[in-house]
């Protein structure tokens, strides 16, 4: 059997469930489509669209030296995924398509259509759970519902996993003739990415190279590090897991190998190293299982009242980094000129936009996806829903981050401020954290587009005219 492998959000030869399962099968051909126009449209930047095109050509690179051609077609629009698969299977004789599974909304619609028109041609399309230990559906609670918080699932999760679920797919061996030829991987038509490809160079390489430095300088510090963005404690793996070019399985393999065979108990950092994978694949199981967050919908309903305030000149001072809270004005200008922000940063910055400027959340999940370089649906509209306190396990309305006090706590000799607002690091450490007037009109630095305590107050307000939740 001939089968054609389509790649997505899955750009590695290595552990990979579909291309695994369509070699056993027989001979495979690849094929990567590619919509920018519908990328566009969806809010994806051109720094993550940029991190893509090289992985698909890293990707190309890695097949070839397994003997399966890639082919690249361009599309306007997923709507014409079942047509080009189709007539791409007919003209190489495939009568099996093979994919890995996504689970946002969209993405399960556009497999459904594609499946369906191979299966009214009398063809086979086969979707596989690739990028999460437990398919969705596969941990729910007591009653049989998805799960929408966190502790009980990552329990579940630790409960239920076997050594057989994070077991490696074999790579496949080198077909010996491929039957056709690669296709050329078009530039892209984009508007050039903000940041450097040498900050996130592509493919499966680059990747383990990451993880294998995490692990041999980081992991054991992560516990105590991770918070402290100055630091550099994280994996930084977020780019490659969201495009797949590392699969969650390999992070957990090397994990168990660093750690005496657990996950769970041993090595305090890499435990709380795999608590973030399973945050990672938490979200996963969100979309899938409340897809009304697809719909730019709340996790909580009775949020959807709230009346978040328009506020044109709050919104352009936070996406520019000058609210004159140096250590949100930090983070906002590592997003833009690095295209990733540090994770405790992105709680500070995501809060500040939803509670003391009380704008909607969705504005700025909007941003971060227009400029994250590992910009992924679950994770982001997770995280900005847990800061707006409309989430699954959000964080209470009343708990508020102060933050200048998140500053002087996570920043404390405010290197991070230094290094991302460089106006500021003229200033004592002591003084970088909330300048004084004269400070700031001396080193050409804004006041603070609000009061915290007056603004906190604000947001309290808001929170409690909502109706009560059912
Ligand atoms: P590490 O600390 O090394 O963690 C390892 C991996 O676990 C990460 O690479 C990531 O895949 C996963 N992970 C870690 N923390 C989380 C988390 N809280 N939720 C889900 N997965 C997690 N992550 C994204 O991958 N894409 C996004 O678009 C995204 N948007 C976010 C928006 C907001 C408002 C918030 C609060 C968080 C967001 N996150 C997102 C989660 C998290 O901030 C990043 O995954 C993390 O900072 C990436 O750095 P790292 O690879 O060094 O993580």
């Amino acid at each position: 059997t001939r089968s054609l492998v389509w790649f997505r959000s899955d750009l590695r030869i290595h552990d990979n469930t579909a291309l695994a399962a369509a070699a056993r099968r027989g001979p495979v051909v690849a094929v990567f489509l590619r919509s920018q126009p519908h990328w566009l449209r969806h809010g994806h930047g051109a720094n993550k669209l940029d991190f893509w095109h090289r992985g698909v050509i890293a990707l190309k690179e890695s097949l070839t030296g397994l003997g399966i051609p890639l082919l690249h077609r361009d599309i306007d629009d997923f709507d014409e995924a079942p047509g080009a698969l189709l007539q791409i299977a007919r003209e190489i004789d495939a009568t099996e398509l093979h994919f890995n599974h996504e689970y946002p909304l969209d993405e399960q619609r556009r497999d459904q259509a594609v499946a369906k028109a191979f299966a009214d041609a009398g063809l086979t399309a086969r979707g596989h759970h690739d990028s999460v230990a437990f398919a969705p559906g596969e941990l729910l609670t007591g009653k049989g519902d998805f799960y929408g918080v966190f502790t009980p699932f990552a329990r579940a999760w630790q409960r239920q996993l076997t050594a057989e679920r994070v077991a490696l797919r074999e790579t496949p061996a080198p077909q010996p003739s491929p039957p056709i030829a690669s296709e050329r991987v078009e530039e892209p038509t984009l508007p050039a990415p903000a940041v450097e490809a040498s900050r996130w160079p592509a493919g499966e390489a680059a990747a383990a190279d990451r993880l294998e430095r995490f692990l041999r300088f980081r992991a054991r510090h992560y516990a105590g590090q991770r918070d402290f963005p100055a630091l550099a404690g994280t994996s930084e793996l977020s780019p490659y897991l969201a495009l797949g070019m590392i699969s969650h399985r390999q992070c957990l393999q090397a994990a168990l190998n660093e750690n005496d065979g657990s996950l769970t108990d041993g090595d305090a950092g890499i435990a709380s190293w795999v608590n973030e994978l399973v945050w990672r694949e938490f979200y996963h199981h969100v979309a899938a299982g409340f897809p009304r967050v697809c719909r730019h919908r709340a996790f909580q309903r009775h949020t959807e009242a709230l009346a978040w305030r328009d506020d044109k000149a709050g919104f352009n001072a936070w996406c520019e980094g000058r609210t004159g809270y140096p250590l949100v004005d930090a983070a906002m200008r590592q997003l833009i000129s690095t295209g990733w922000m540090h994770n405790r940063l992105r709680m500070v910055t995501a809060m500040f936009l939803s509670k003391h400027l009380l704008i909607d959340w969705r504005r700025g999940e909007a941003f971060f996806l227009q400029h994250l370089v590992d910009g992924e649906f679950c994770a982001n509209n997770g995280g900005w829903q847990w800061a707006a306190s409309t989430g699954t396990d959000a964080a209470p309305y009343f708990r508020i981050f102060n933050p200048t006090t998140q500053s002087r706590r996570f920043d404390a000799d405010a290197r991070f401020i230094a290094d991302y607002v460089p106006e500021l690091a003229e200033l004592a450490p002591r003084d970088r954290h909330a300048p004084s007037a004269a400070q700031c009109s001396q080193v050409g630095y804004p006041r603070p587009v609000v009061d915290h305590k007056a603004a906190r107050a604000r947001a309290l307000d808001a929170f409690k005219a909502l109706p009560p939740s059912a």
